[in-house]
């Protein structure tokens, strides 16, 4: 790395750390820790590797492999995701049961944690992945298909738009823009943007938007707050001014004391860091805070429009038998296009749906024609496609790494009309086969470049 750390925060972290601090610019300068969380939504095979402590579906890999290369990154069985910042599993674990829990991700893209909240909220659980910046918006959704679980809505959203659903959700996170000095091992950028004035102009904006989420918590639910950066202004000083201002407690989280991770307190909240010369993984800072008082009313948000129509019962047949379990399911169009949601949460999503600025939920089913499904990409990629409704093409390495590129493949190796195309039994998406020739309908901004 080129860029030197910067002088300040070399300082900062020299009255804070004192002797230790040289092992931490020296772990700064070094390689940074390759792991992976795996999806227990598509394989039952965690990666061989060792177990993140924290984390029960994380494993560290001894070296970093092309992803790009690998099917089944692309089929959504794991996520590349830093070891640190899966600890708040633990956190969410430790506090609450999460299975079943109505979920916010304030700042959601690129998806990281919200692949990990939506796996644990499960089926029955809702998850809302919110993201300010259209663009992070659109590669979140992205994400969140391939996942495939089918319990998420990503919407594009300032966090002041979730005034209209108060203390609606179990769990709030708020994982927020920082300076990032937790990064400068892996990014210069992260090293010549940071500046003490960024320190501050960041922690303005993480109070605003706490203030702005902690309005949709409810009463007896969690808060998780986290940043990838070490300085306390950020960090405990801003636990600190939410415990000055609102009524909460700490949640109660125990660490075990091998996992050497920092534990400080905040107006008697606890808090975590993980210092990269201590923890394999970056720097990352993190408190959970349970919100106190009494539930009022739930409010229901006004509809801005109405998006969702029904499906008539046989357009309803053709979408459900493309799904594993239809019973759990409930389908629904929205504009000319077929959407599947968990029954549980269908009115939650629909209620939100009609309010928020949503750019993705549930599964995306595909287009009718003729009463027929065209099915989308996302339906591939959900745990649950039916794995008989249509012909299967399963593609060894080479074919199907052209496939991910979306070049043109044999007629051979698929059946004539529709195919889903595995590798090793996990779906990549589809292609139709029409004669001689092979329709490769991988989406075109997923396709990969430098094979
Ligand atoms: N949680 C993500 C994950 O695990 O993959 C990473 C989130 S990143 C640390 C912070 C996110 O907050 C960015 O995607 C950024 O675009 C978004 N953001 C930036 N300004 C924001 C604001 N004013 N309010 C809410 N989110 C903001």
């Amino acid at each position: 790395m080129t860029a030197p750390l910067p002088a300040e925060f070399v300082a900062r972290v020299r009255t804070e750390l004192g002797t230790e601090a040289d092992a931490l610019f020296a772990a700064l300068e070094g390689e940074s820790p390759v792991s992976v969380r795996w999806n227990p939504y598509k394989t039952i095979l965690p990666p061989s590797g060792e177990e993140v402590p924290w984390n029960r579906y994380g494993r560290y890999l001894p070296e970093r492999p092309y992803f790009t290369a690998d099917p089944m990154f692309h089929a959504g069985t794991y996520y590349v995701q830093e070891a640190s910042s899966m600890f708040v599993e633990h956190l969410l674990r430790s506090a609450m049961e999460p299975e079943g829990a109505r979920i916010l991700d304030m700042c959601a893209a690129p998806g990281g944690k919200s692949t990990l909240y939506a796996t644990l909220a499960g089926a029955e659980g809702l998850v809302v992945a919110n993201e300010v910046v259209r663009s992070r918006a659109a590669t979140l959704a992205d994400n969140i298909r391939k996942w495939g679980i089918g319990n998420v809505l990503v919407s594009n959203n300032d966090p002041s738009h979730f005034a209209g659903l108060p203390e609606w959700f179990d769990v709030v996170a708020v994982d927020a823009p920082c300076s990032g000095e937790g990064m400068f091992r892996k990014s210069e950028e992260a090293r010549r943007e940071w500046s003490e004035a960024a320190v501050e102009m960041c922690a303005a904006r993480q109070r605003r938007i706490l203030a702005d989420a902690w309005k949709a918590l409810r009463p007896g639910g969690i808060m998780i707050y986290s940043t990838c950066t070490f300085n306390r202004t950020e960090d405990e000083d801003n636990i600190a001014w939410l415990a000055r201002n609102f009524d909460c407690e700490d949640a109660g989280v125990e660490v075990p004391e091998e996992w050497n991770i920092a534990i400080s307190e905040a107006e008697g909240i606890r808090c975590f860091r993980f210092w990269p010369h201590r923890t394999k993984g970056e720097g990352f800072f993190a408190a959970s805070i349970r919100k106190c008082g009494q539930k009022g009313r739930t409010v229901r948000p006004k509809a801005r429009r109405t998006i969702f129509t029904d499906l008539t019962r046989k357009e309803t047949a053709e979408a459900a038998r493309w799904t594993g379990q239809p019973e759990l399911m409930r389908f629904a169009r929205i504009g000319d296009t077929v959407y599947g949601y968990y029954y549980i949460n269908y009115a939650d999503i629909r209620c939100i749906g009609e309010y928020l600025n949503v750019i993705y939920s549930g599964v995306c089913m595909g287009q009718l024609f003729n009463g027929s499904l065209k099915p989308d990409h996302s339906l591939a990629m959900f745990h649950d496609m039916y794995p008989y409704a249509a012909t299967t093409s399963a593609l060894p390495i080479e074919s199907a790494i052209r496939y991910l590129a979306k070049e043109e493949l044999t007629a051979d190796m698929f059946a004539e009309g529709m195919n889903i195309v595995t590798f090793q039994g996990h779906a990549l998406g589809w292609a139709k086969r029409i004669g001689r020739r092979v329709n490769n309908l991988y989406p075109k901004q997923l396709a990969i470049i430098n094979k």
